[in-house]
């Protein structure tokens, strides 16, 4: 027997863009359902370094960042695999905090806001016939949730994209996919006002302070790499990473959580379709820029607000669904084309060692050509 709710916004996927896309429209008094196949709070493979242009936006969704005392983090610190290093400010920077605090605390508020959320619950399909019709397995028994319109935001890749063979799956450029993440939450000695970002063979490891005493440590390499050092990770931590001297040092000078590393792979960096089968696509699931950039958080969070403002314009019916899809891929490319493609140009800098040591060289050299790029790849207040 299937059970049927309707709502005016059926929203898939409760990570950032999920979550403010959901406590925006429950705010402008729309029905809202969020599905989430995790369990809050949990753990997820992210630097956890957070622009400074989400900061306003965050405090209007109703957190209270000041009052959770979060590091401010304004310096860089790049390092190549033989050992070079260059320090720059970082302006505007940004500040650290963890997902599994900031999802849930997100996640708290959506509730407060009316929005039904559905956490451990898996969505199989997500079908268009005027309407949607989401179906979901929920503790063996099969449901379906009918929706006016639907937010896509389940994240780089899920059992979805498959379901609906998404192009970006069969894309060709090889240098953009297949990447692993691993990540830690570690004590240990870093200046808590500083990310680094550390260059290996074939990868790069960022470190920054979040909240209580504890820093991230997260990287994304090649799943090669991994594959090399017999798919052990800390054996490619030994003989990889810690050729750097810099991550050398961290890893031998650190306390590691209970409970990490928290691994993903099949990281792509291809670029996708923002609107499929009628549902926006918010997030990765519309796009996802490389770690490098240190924005992807910010971008998941500014789409979800767009993707947000267009439904409640098309719910309170004054443009079409046609218009809105049309609207939402434009003002997408408009806020984010450029940041996307210059971090597929940053990323093809971090490869060999050769080409990572050139690069951190390159800057020692020319430190003023440091801002200007930092610029390309961060965003505005939103
Ligand atoms: C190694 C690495 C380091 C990074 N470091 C940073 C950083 O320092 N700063 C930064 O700003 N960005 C960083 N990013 C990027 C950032 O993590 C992402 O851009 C951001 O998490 C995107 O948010 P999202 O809401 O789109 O997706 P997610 O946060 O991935 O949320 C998607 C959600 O959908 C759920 N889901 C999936 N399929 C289904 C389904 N069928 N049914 C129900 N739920 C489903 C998932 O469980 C998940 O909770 C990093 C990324 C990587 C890989």
């Amino acid at each position: 027997m299937i059970e049927v709710t309707t709502y005016d916004t059926a929203i898939i996927g409760g990570g950032l863009a999920g979550l403010s896309a959901a406590i925006r429209l429950a705010g402008m008094g729309h029905q809202v359902v969020l599905i989430e196949k995790e369990k809050y709070p949990f753990h997820k493979v992210c630097g956890e370094y957070i622009g400074m242009e989400s900061w306003n936006y965050l405090n209007q969704l109703g957190l209270d960042l000041k009052g959770m005392v979060l590091p401010k983090i304004d310096q860089l610190q790049l390092t190549a695999p033989n050992g070079n290093s260059f320090l720059s400010s970082l302006r505007p920077g940004g500040f650290g905090i963890s997902r599994y605090l900031l999802d849930h605390a997100l996640m708290e508020i959506a509730k407060k806001m009316g929005v039904h959320i559905m956490q451990e619950t898996k969505a199989d399909a997500i079908d268009f016939d005027g309407k949607f019709r989401v179906s979901y397995n929920n503790e063996g028994v099969q449901k379906e949730c009918i929706s006016k319109t639907c937010v896509g935001s389940f994240g780089k890749r899920s059992n979805i994209d498959i379901k609906w063979k998404r192009a970006f799956l069969d894309q060709q450029d090889k240098r953009l996919e297949n990447f692993i993440g691993v990540k830690y939450h570690l004590q240990t000695s870093w200046p808590e006002n500083r990310i680094g970002l550390h260059n290996f063979e074939n990868g790069y490891c960022g470190i920054s302070k979040i909240e209580g005493d504890k820093y991230c440590l997260c990287y994304l390499t090649t799943a090669a790499n991994l594959k090399k050092e017999g798919n052990q990770i800390a054996q490619m931590e030994a003989n990889i990473l810690s050729r750097n001297p810099h991550l050398n040092s961290i890893f031998l000078n650190s306390k590691v959580e209970e409970s990490f590393p928290v691994t993903i792979s099949q990281v792509s960096f291809q670029s996708k379709t923002l609107v499929e089968n009628h549902v926006l696509m918010a997030g990765d699931a519309g796009g996802m820029i490389t770690p490098l950039c240190g924005n992807g958080m910010s971008i998941a969070l500014h789409t979800g607000k767009i993707a947000a403002d267009l439904t409640d314009v098309f719910l309170k019916g004054k443009i079409t669904r046609e218009e809105m899809e049309l609207k939402y891929r434009q003002e997408w490319q408009r806020k984010f084309g450029i940041r996307f493609r210059s971090g597929r140009v940053l990323q093809a800098f971090f490869g060999s060692n050769e080409k990572s040591n050139g690069f951190v060289g390159f800057f020692k050299q020319f430190p003023f050509l440091a801002q200007p790029i930092i610029r390309l790849t961060h965003g505005r207040s939103f």
